[in-house]
């Protein structure tokens, strides 16, 4: 089976009027149901009546992840609680948690999400899935799982973390396809070597890879280390959880769910939308949710929209890999600096280990960052020398890229801390 719905290939006049039609009862909806959307689009002189086609999306209010904690916890619910069937929470990267609700119907959708996304990976019924997410109030884990069963696959709910027992069970059950971070994948990957199994030797052909940042050259670290395909999925939970976006066959951006969360990219500083392909904030706006369907809702994940039709025929937009959160970005001596702009020139290197963290601090007033890197196994029983020459090489390669003087440290291999959820990269030592 190639797609798992027809909607994915919608002709753009198909899924236009689909986008419109969704969108106005939406707003109804919310302009009915939640105070917070009746008095935000009375303040911008708006009635549901002015929103007569998806072009008029940019009328309407954005919606800030305050917004929600500002009416913790269910304050911007659309439905009675009695029609809520499920509740998450965002797993507070950056700062208190927020809480999002389901209806029935949006658990049903959420699972058609996950079926597509899927079925772009080349997974089907025959399929065992070994759901390595967390479960729990994040939505990895129960969304990975919901979709999977939805699927037909057989799913195999273990949870993140337990690295042993994955190892085992990748081995004895038989798993096909793994879902976790990237960053547990390479730590699963790790450990199988340690434990003196080759991490190629399973029946793993595809890995279901999100929930954090990460690059292509991570990518062809662990598609090589495991041989299999790695397929990088995108979501957040105030939009639904993961499935918002996925690879299909080409890994040639994301493809996102546009029929139900429509996509925009603005400026996030003056918060006008960018030009056509142009890198900047994606804000989504759900057009099908029931229970919590936010509008223009600010991710402050930074990519660019493809329009350009995919060789696979879906006609979903596609969306570039996430260069990373806003909040995630680093202003060094005003250079701006992504954590994955680091990851992609380390993992080149090849006597790095793909583990790194940034370490950031404030001496005598100017930001300062230095990047620890793992050696591999055998270089610093090397001689001091050949330490010295990677270092400088990295520093070479980072100020190429950034224009910065970043100092690298090469550490003993296994001394930064390993992640079984979403990585922390960053330590910030900086007063806030
Ligand atoms: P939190 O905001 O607390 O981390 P979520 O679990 O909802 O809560 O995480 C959603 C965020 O995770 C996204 O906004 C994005 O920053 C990141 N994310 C999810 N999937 C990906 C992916 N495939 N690539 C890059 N970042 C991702
Ligand atoms: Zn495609």
């Amino acid at each position: 089976m190639k797609y798992w719905q027809e909607e994915e290939t919608y002709s753009l006049e198909q899924k236009r009027a689909v986008q419109t039609e969704r969108l106005i009862k939406t707003v109804n909806r919310v302009y009915e149901n939640v105070p917070f959307y009746h008095e935000k689009m009375k303040e911008l002189g708006i009635e549901p009546g002015d929103i007569k086609s998806i072009d008029d999306l940019s009328k309407l209010p954005f919606t800030n992840k305050q917004d929600l904690r500002d009416h913790y916890p269910y304050g911007l619910f659309a439905v009675p609680m009695e029609e809520v069937v499920r509740i998450h929470a965002s797993s507070g990267t950056t700062g208190q948690p927020t809480v999002v609700g389901y209806t029935k119907n949006d658990i049903e959708m959420w699972q058609n999400m996950m079926a597509r996304c899927y079925t772009a990976y080349g997974l089907t019924k025959k399929d065992i899935i070994q759901v390595a997410y967390g479960y729990g109030l994040f939505t990895g884990g129960l969304g990975a799982h919901y979709g999977s069963e939805y699927l037909g696959a057989t799913t195999v709910p273990i949870s993140g973390g337990n690295t042993k027992k994955q190892i085992q069970l990748l081995q004895e059950f038989g798993s096909t396809a793994i879902a976790c971070t990237p960053s547990y994948a390479l730590y699963i990957g790790e450990s199988m070597k340690n434990m003196g199994i080759d991490p190629r030797s399973t029946n793993l052909r595809v890995g279901i890879f999100g929930a954090e940042p990460w690059t292509d050259e991570m990518r062809e670290t662990i598609e090589s280390t495991f041989g299999i395909e790695a397929m990088n999925i995108y979501g957040l939970s105030e939009i639904m959880g993961p499935g918002v976006a996925f690879d299909c066959q080409h890994k040639h951006g994301l493809h996102i769910n546009d029929d139900h969360f429509v996509p925009e990219i603005i400026n996030p500083d003056t918060t006008e939308l960018m030009p056509n392909g142009e890198e900047g904030e994606l804000v989504f706006t759900c057009i099908t949710k029931e229970a919590l369907p936010l509008l223009r809702y600010r991710t402050h994940d930074v990519t660019k929209l493809y329009t350009k039709p995919c060789a696979c025929g879906r006609t979903l937009t596609r969306m570039g890999r996430i260069t990373g959160r806003s909040d995630d970005m680093l202003i060094i001596r005003g250079v701006n600096v992504f954590p994955s702009q680091i990851e992609s020139i380390i993992l080149k290197v090849a006597e790095a280990a793909p583990h790194y963290v940034l370490i950031v601090d404030r001496i005598n007033n100017l930001d300062t960052l230095e990047v620890w890197v793992e050696a591999k196994e055998g270089l610093f029983t090397d001689a001091i020398k050949s330490l010295e020459r990677v270092e400088k090489h990295i520093t070479n390669e980072l100020f190429s890229l950034l224009g910065l003087h970043v100092r690298v440290r090469l550490v003993e291999p296994r001394t930064i801390e390993r992640s079984e959820g979403k990585a922390k990269r960053i330590i910030d030592k900086r007063q806030k």
